[in-house]
């Protein structure tokens, strides 16, 4: 039994990088010795929050309520600026909560969904999403004390927002992950550390699927593995440690971003004043990257309601709208055990991710400021496009298996497994395969 895991999510790797990755030192050293679960099926959506919410629990999205990146206002639905990001949100027990249970010491660093989590979390930097720097450019610590960092982090996080910057920005953003981390295990040596590179993800949004540019940011998270590996040998603690790197869903190229709103309120179910500002609505389709969730207005009558799911199905049927599939609540809970404050879901054709506006054109381009409209993206249903993939390496793991394909589900009790603790509201199992 290892006393430490050290939980690494390379946001948006997939297991078509590991053929490159495996030219890379740290990478080489961890799959070489570890053991690989190559295709890891993500949930739905396959969105950043969502998915860590379901990766430290072992529960699809509907039960965490973690559904979407974003909260949904349904008196302002355009308003997309707060993320879902704190660990109360979470409505379910968590790999944190269990490890602090077992009187373990748990660190974050950098790790969406854990902002506020300071009962469970002994070293904790939030991740600092842009929009809490909106108008406090200048007081960066404030912000981070606000949003839950714990005292004892501080002077660490100070040291790092000196040298790397505190917006979320890459790779400024990945190197702060990798010094706090690297840090907090030199110093504190925590029993769970989970952080979270994201720079893999940063690029394929900005350049597509597959690039240099993605290699060029696969070979820096190998670095930044590197210096927790160098952290690790430093605290001496190397031969009880186990080290994972998994990811939370894979990315596609998109080659158009359409509005089904657009065509709502030609339809004549979103209303609109002279400024093009939305008045009253009975059904509003807030985009969630490559899926759509669709949400009606309290006041839709049984009436629109029909109407507008008639409506999109047969755009739907048409494959001209960018979506291939709508989703009812029955099928989204059988499939994918997916439910929250929607009512239907709009899956990609493929090509396609999901615009809000209701002005023409219903079609536009790329927008790389939004990760929604990038060349890449994703939040599609978890069948689709490149998998995610998962490494574990240390004393409790086997070297040399390989597992073709697995769940994303299973990685919580999995990593409870190595850490000897119990997890009260996961679906999935540990994968006991790649145990010694
Ligand atoms: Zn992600």
């Amino acid at each position: 039994m290892s006393k430490h895991v050290i939980v690494i999510s390379v946001d948006a790797m997939v297991f078509e990088d590991l053929e490159y990755a495996s030219t890379l030192p740290s990478f080489a050293r961890l799959i070489g010795s570890g053991s690989v679960i190559e295709r890891v099926r993500s949930i739905y959506p396959t969105l950043t929050h969502p998915a860590h919410a379901s990766i430290i629990s072992g529960a699809p999205a509907g039960k965490t309520g973690i559904t979407s990146n974003y909260i949904f206002h349904p008196d302002d639905p355009k308003r997309s600026v707060e993320w879902r990001n704190r660990l109360d949100e979470i409505g379910c027990d968590t790999l944190l909560h269990a490890a602090k249970r077992a009187g373990l010491v748990t660190a974050s660093s950098c790790w969406p969904m854990t902002a506020g989590g300071g009962e469970v979390i002994d070293y904790l930097v939030p991740a600092g999403l842009n929009f809490y720097f909106k108008d406090r450019d200048h007081e960066p610590m404030e912000v981070f004390r606000e949003l839950g960092a714990t005292p004892s982090v501080m002077d660490i996080l100070a040291e790092g927002i000196e040298k790397y910057g505190h917006r979320d920005l890459h790779p400024g953003v990945d190197e702060l992950q990798a010094f706090v981390s690297a840090e907090i295990i030199r110093r504190y040596k925590p029993n769970l550390l989970l952080t979270h590179p994201s720079y893999v993800d940063n690029q394929r949004h900005a350049t597509g699927v597959f690039s240099d540019k993605v290699e060029q940011a696969i070979a820096e998270t190998d670095r930044w593995i590197g210096m927790l590996l160098d952290a690790i040998r430093d605290a001496g603690i190397e031969e009880e440690t186990d080290v994972i790197v998994l990811s939370d869903h894979g990315q596609i190229d998109i080659s158009r971003i359409i509005s089904p709103n657009f065509y709502l309120k030609e339809a004549g179910y979103i209303r609109v004043d002279e400024e093009g500002c939305i008045t009253s609505y009975d059904a509003y389709v807030k985009s969630t990257g490559a899926s759509a969730q669709v949400h009606f207005s309290h006041g839709a009558t049984a009436e629109s309601r029909a109407g507008v799911e008639g409506l999109l199905r047969e755009m739907a049927a048409t494959g001209s709208y960018g979506f291939e599939r709508v989703f009812g609540k029955e099928e989204l809970i059988e499939r994918y055990g997916l439910f929250g404050d929607f009512d239907l879901v709009l899956e990609t054709d493929g090509i396609s991710s999901f615009g809000e506006h209701t002005e023409a054109p219903a079609e536009r381009g790329f927008d790389i400021l939004d990760y929604r409209y990038g060349r890449g993206t994703h939040g599609y249903m978890p069948e689709r496009g490149a998998q995610p993939t998962f490494i574990a390496c240390g004393p409790d793991f086997k070297a040399g298996v390989r597992i073709p394909e697995g769940s994303i589900l299973n990685h919580a009790p999995t990593i409870a497994r190595a850490l000897g603790v119990r997890l009260r509201d996961a679906e999935g199992q540990a994968v006991e395969e790649i145990f010694r």
